[in-house]
């Protein structure tokens, strides 16, 4: 099945592998004329629901990043496979696959020294010999050298993610200082992986959407749950249960840890139902406690039943919890916090330094203005020093009891600084397109069809002259002109018979195609075909674009349009 889409993609214009001419490179594709456009509007209907209709802002960062990001982020260390080399032929595998795969034993769980005594039993898939080294360990990021002379390391960034944590405080200002909210990013991400053949499924450059929404940890709640919360979901737990649930009784029932998850399953079902893939085919995959990214507290997949491999991760959902605000506060030295009120304000009781300005007057003359500021702004970490020791250190000056005591006062608080919590759910736009091809693949009469949503076919119309004849070719022309005046795509064709062309058409998903035939002379009348029933209505030129438009926006269906004529 794989094989007949990825065929017709590459013949007709949606994919081509990439530098093709120079033998090829695995895990790269080019998006072809079609594809490109196809990609594009999956990404704009992500942009609709995700960005749009949810109120999300989205934002554009560079690819390439420092390494002090992805050090912070834990990718320098943890970003890695155990790799394993055949000494022989130099080919390499994933040490942990290659143990499962020969010796069916799970090496999900295995030290590098139990797998490097294992893999020396194998033999070599590639040459047969047993010759392969020690498990090492290969970080899957792309490493490069920003500005000449190779100062600086930088690498591309292996998730789009990063660039957002590293702006939080800008962000958060930009919300107007309030949680929740989200920030959304579309492009490219890059990852070295070991053996991409599988199509558009492993990449090494691809492209994610990601949304980060940052929340307060004690409010795990979202007012837009109730638009979603009965969406049903078909769940697969760690447990290795599946079943078909509401979104709202999967978090009352705590399979779903709270109604941020619940929300985004939901709203990434419905997108990618409104892409094209059967929501059969969809289900929601609980990761193993093993199989967590080094930052996720939780994480659910979206997978999609493909012909080909059986189910595939498009979306990884993730509760990232803290980790990665705390981490860059931790490297970069920057507060990046949220300051949340309370509801009332409460009275609390604290310690504070208790001054003798007359004696820090009297000893430290110029230098006790500064003094006195930092004391004043002490924290409980300085305030226990002093208990502790009878004397602190400030502005490089000993201060003791003669200069200050410790006294309790009552104080009231209008909230507090925290590190917000992040659900991140993550879509890979590469597969979701080649699940939206396949979903689309029909066979009729032998023929070949992409039976893509109207709003999503690349082409939405194509406009063809019945036979290749001034009179007839004139009005198609005409046609043309005004819809893509619309800002549709359409194709005009005028080569071999009628019958040739709409199989050309189907092929490559065009939904609606409209012929100017005799008839159109004498009554102004042209012929709308849908697609995937073949069935045809006569509209009048006049009306025929407005109509043509409805058709491609969902606004109106073929079949109603058919039985008002
Ligand atoms: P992850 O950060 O690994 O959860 O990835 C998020 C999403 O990116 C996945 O659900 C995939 O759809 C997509 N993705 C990850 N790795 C690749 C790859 N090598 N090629 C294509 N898509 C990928």
């Amino acid at each position: 099945m794989q094989d007949k889409v990825l065929e017709l993609a590459i013949r007709r214009g949606f994919i081509y592998p990439s530098y093709e001419i120079y033998g090829g490179v695995g895990g790269f594709y080019d998006y072809a004329p079609l594809g490109a456009i196809l990609k594009k509007k999956i990404e704009d209907k992500w942009r609709k629901i995700f960005c749009i209709e949810e109120g999300f802002y989205e934002i554009h960062c560079p690819t390439i990043a420092p390494e002090e990001v992805f050090i912070a982020s834990g990718h320098v260390k943890n970003f890695v496979d155990p790799l394993v080399t055949c000494e022989n032929c130099r080919e390499s595998f994933r040490a942990d696959h290659l143990i499962e795969e020969s010796m069916n034993i799970s090496a999900s769980n295995m030290s590098y020294e139990e797998m490097s005594k294992l893999v020396k039993q194998i033999s070599c898939p590639n040459c047969g010999k047993k010759a392969f080294g020690d498990v090492y360990s290969y970080n899957l990021m792309f490493k490069t050298a920003i500005g000449p002379g190779g100062k600086r390391t930088g690498y591309l960034r292996p998730e789009t993610a990063q660039n957002i944590f590293i702006l939080f405080n800008r962000l958060y200002e930009f919300s107007r200082k309030k949680l929740p909210f989200g920030i959304t990013q579309i492009g490219k991400a890059y990852r070295n992986e070991i053996s991409p053949r599988q199509g558009l499924i492993r990449l090494r450059e691809f492209t994610q959407a990601e949304l980060e929404y940052f929340f307060d940890p004690r409010n795990e709640s979202i007012d837009r749950f109730k638009l979603y919360e009965n969406e049903k979901l078909r769940l697969l737990t760690r447990e290795n249960k599946e079943f078909e649930i509401t979104a709202k009784e999967a978090v009352e029932k705590g399979i779903l840890i709270n109604e941020i998850f619940g929300y985004f399953l939901a709203l990434t079902k419905r997108f990618l139902v409104e892409v094209g893939i059967d929501e059969k085919r969809i289900r929601f995959r609980q990761h193993l406690k093993e199989e967590l990214a080094h930052y996720a507290r939780d994480c659910w997949d979206a997978e999609v039943f493909t012909e080909r491999y059986g189910y595939i991760e498009v979306v990884g959902i993730a509760d990232r919890g803290d980790y990665d605000l705390k981490a860059h506060e931790r490297h970069s030295n920057v507060e990046m916090k949220a300051f949340v009120s309370y509801e009332k304000p409460v009275t609390i009781k604290m310690k504070v330094f208790e001054l003798n300005l007359k004696e820090i007057g009297k000893t430290f003359r110029k230098k006790a203005k500064e003094i006195i500021k930092e004391l004043e702004n002490a924290d409980e970490k300085l305030i226990e020093e002093f208990e502790k020791k009878g004397f602190v250190k400030v502005c490089n000056e000993v201060l003791d009891s003669r200069f200050l005591k410790v006294k309790e006062v009552e104080k009231k608080v209008h909230g507090e600084k925290v590190v917000p919590h992040v659900i991140e759910p993550s879509f890979g736009i590469d597969r979701i397109l080649y699940c939206v091809l396949e979903s689309a693949y029909r066979e009729r009469n032998g023929k070949k069809i992409l039976s893509f949503k109207p709003d999503i076919a690349p082409i939405s119309v194509a406009v063809f002259p019945l036979v290749s004849k001034d009179e007839l070719k004139d009005i198609a022309l005409e046609l043309l002109r005004k819809i893509r005046a619309r800002g549709i795509y359409a194709i005009y064709d005028e080569k071999d018979s009628i019958g040739r062309r709409y199989a050309r058409v189907d092929e490559i998903g065009v939904p609606f195609a409209i012929t100017v035939d005799f008839d159109t002379l004498k009554d102004s009348t042209v012929t709308v075909r849908f697609r995937d029933t073949t069935e045809q209505v006569r509209i009048s030129t006049a009306e025929v674009v407005d109509v043509v438009e409805e058709l491609v926006n969902g606004k109106i269906k073929f079949e109603e349009l058919k039985m008002k004529k």
